[in-house]
């Protein structure tokens, strides 16, 4: 069928913007996303036998009031500095529509995780990526001379799993006056989370999730922690229902009565993680030393690995031309028996590569 009609037009920053599509949903085993490959709460598994379908016709709690409770007794925070959303993606989002204003701009050591420029660019702002120094360290001073509006940082950081150096938080604070995000995605499995500064400073949002330690990205679920002003222009940002009932229902019982699983979890993905980093520096490669779930390899032979891992059955994310890095993958950790897998795939295809 063909129509004249002309759709409307998409709005300025748009179109710049590609949709994100999943990229190793379809493998065997998929180590594209740094969710846990280490199974399933039990809290989970209960809640989901006993939930009923009389709670799907009602709307789930707008705000999460329940949600927000369990989490505060958890971390011992007050819950009206608690914002709840779907996924800690929903929480950047909406804390960037909440403090930005369309034109601002947002500054962040680079490379970091990809969504937040795409959340910033749909919001009207510009992202301004600042790369590493020379050394490889984030540049804390070109970051500041930037004069952006707001800052982003991540730690550990998606994709180089580093966390940031001491002091950079604290110099971020007082050099600026706007937003300053901290995403702890993955600080479970670092530890030193600055919640507690959110709850006090002002002018800071840590943003974390349920999503990896906790092993429910299918449920989506994050938070944020600010002080309660900040949260409430969030929400207002944000809209209500964002966590459905299933979800905050499962959600709630994790928090409050997993933290033995997910501290097990997290100690064996960290064992994992350096036994595989040990591993792929004694094949010659020179992974990043990370502070998360996931390892960062830099490699010009990327595309060629990527392509025989996934003739294998699993998927990783191949990143080109990172900033500092280079072109690399990064291969989300696993169960012993499958990063062994991972490394047998990647000894064979370099000694096949860099034959002469
Ligand atoms: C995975 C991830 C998130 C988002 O997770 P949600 O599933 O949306 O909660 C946020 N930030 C970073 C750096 C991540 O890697």
């Amino acid at each position: 069928m063909t129509t004249s009609v002309r759709p409307p037009i998409v709005r300025r920053g748009l179109e710049a913007l590609r949709a994100y599509r999943d990229v190793g949903h379809e493998a065997a085993i998929d180590l594209s996303d740094n969710t846990c490959r280490f199974g399933v709460p039990p809290a989970a598994e209960n809640v989901l036998r006993a939930f009923t379908t009389g709670r799907f016709a009602p709307y789930p709690s707008a705000a999460n009031d329940a949600l927000r409770t369990a989490l505060g007794s958890v971390l011992g925070l007050d819950p009206e500095g608690i914002v709840t959303g779907c996924g800690s993606d929903d929480v950047l989002d909406a804390a960037l529509r909440a403090f930005g204003e369309p034109g601002q701009r947002i500054a962040f050591p680079a490379p970091t995780f990809v969504m937040l420029g795409h959340f910033a660019t749909a919001n009207g702002l510009v992202p301004v990526p600042v790369p590493p120094r020379a050394d490889g360290a984030i540049d804390l001073d070109a970051l500041l001379a930037t004069g952006a509006d707001h800052v982003y940082l991540c730690s550990p950081n998606n994709p180089t799993g580093e966390t940031l150096p001491a002091g950079a938080l604290e110099r971020v604070l007082e050099a600026t006056t706007g937003l300053v995000i901290l995403d702890e995605a993955y600080i479970e499995f670092a530890g030193g989370s600055e919640v507690a500064r959110a709850a006090t400073h002002g002018r800071l949002l840590v943003a974390r999730t349920l999503s990896k330690a906790h092993a429910l990205a299918g449920l989506r679920v994050g938070y944020g922690i600010a002080t309660p002003t900040m949260v409430n222009a969030i929400e207002r940002a944000r809209g209500p229902y964002r966590v459905s009932a299933l979800s905050e229902a499962i959600a709630i019982a994790v928090v409050t009565r997993d933290a033995e699983w997910v501290r097990e979890h997290v100690a064996q993905a960290n064992a994992m993680r350096d036994r595989f980093t040990s591993a792929l520096r004694s094949l010659g490669f020179a992974p990043r030393s990370s502070a998360a779930n996931f390892v960062l390899l830099p490699t010009r032979d990327a595309l060629a690995l990527e392509r025989a891992l996934r003739e294998d059955g699993i998927a990783v994310r191949v990143f080109r031309e990172l900033p500092g890095v280079g072109d690399a993958l990064r291969i989300t950790v696993a169960p012993w028996d499958v990063l062994a897998r991972v490394l047998a795939v990647l000894e064979r295809t370099v000694r096949r590569e860099r034959r002469p």
